[in-house]
């Protein structure tokens, strides 16, 4: 379970504060599928990476597995990042001398896993997004789209309780794209993670279980429905 509860945030620039996200209030059942639509410039992006605990909002609480990460310690969230929470980039972010495999076992080596353990388990993650006879190619050899499902491969490996992906079809013509998300409802099926997927494109938020809508920093709707 992902709560929000009071959540605020501002930007400062040159001329003062810019208020971003305005007393958010939300939450998140385990593993359901969650799109986070707005338009560009509505606080999508900041409310994910607040809630992936990649910053530090200037107000509230963001209870994960019901404990508070706002009030975490550095080392502590890192700690708790690393072990409940994956991440999904528009632009895959895979190192490009490493080889597929290797890639999706990263996390896995941070935490001092056994290297036999470590590909046993990318080659099994890597089979169920239809990439495992590419183990061995570096990130160059693949297609946006394979690239792709290699980072949801490696966002699962630590078997995360939730996974926060930012417009991960953002750089994906529409085919490859419905090819992602197909591939994100299964997984979500399979493993039970909660995916919370921040999208512009109305047709990507319907075919989630709920649909958080933010207009200029403010959540304007919550719709939840069986898919
Ligand atoms: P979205 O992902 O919905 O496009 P963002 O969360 O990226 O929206 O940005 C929301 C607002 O906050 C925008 O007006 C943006 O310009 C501003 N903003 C985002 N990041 C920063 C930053 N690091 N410093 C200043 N303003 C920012
Ligand atoms: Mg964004």
């Amino acid at each position: 379970m992902l709560q929000v509860e009071q959540l605020s945030h501002s930007f400062r620039n040159g001329q003062g504060t810019v208020p971003v996200l305005q007393d958010i209030n939300l939450t998140i059942g385990e593993g359901k599928m969650v799109a986070l639509l707005g338009s560009s410039g509505s606080g999508k992006s900041t409310l994910l990476n607040l809630m992936a605990g990649l910053m530090k909002p200037d107000q509230g609480k963001i209870l994960i597995a019901g404990q508070d990460i706002v009030r975490f310690s550095e080392n502590r969230l890192a700690e708790f990042r690393r072990s409940h929470i994956g991440f999904i980039f528009q632009s895959y972010e895979l190192l490009s001398n490493l080889t597929i495999r290797e890639n999706v076992e990263l996390p896995l080596v941070f935490m001092g896993i056994s290297p036999s353990k470590r590909k046993a388990k990318a080659l099994k993650l890597l089979e169920q997004v239809g990439l495992v006879e590419k183990a061995s190619l570096f990130p160059s050899q693949l297609s946006g789209g394979q690239q792709q499902r290699v980072s949801i491969a490696r966002s699962l490996i630590t078997e995360p309780s939730v996974i926060f992906a930012d417009e991960p079809t953002g750089k994906l013509d529409t085919e490859t794209e419905e090819e992602i998300i197909a591939i994100l409802q299964q997984l979500n099926r399979d493993m039970n993670t909660t995916f919370v997927i921040v999208t512009h494109e109305a047709e990507v938020a319907e075919q989630m279980q709920v649909v958080l809508t933010l207009q200029h920093g403010i959540l304007v709707e919550e719709a939840v429905r069986e898919v």
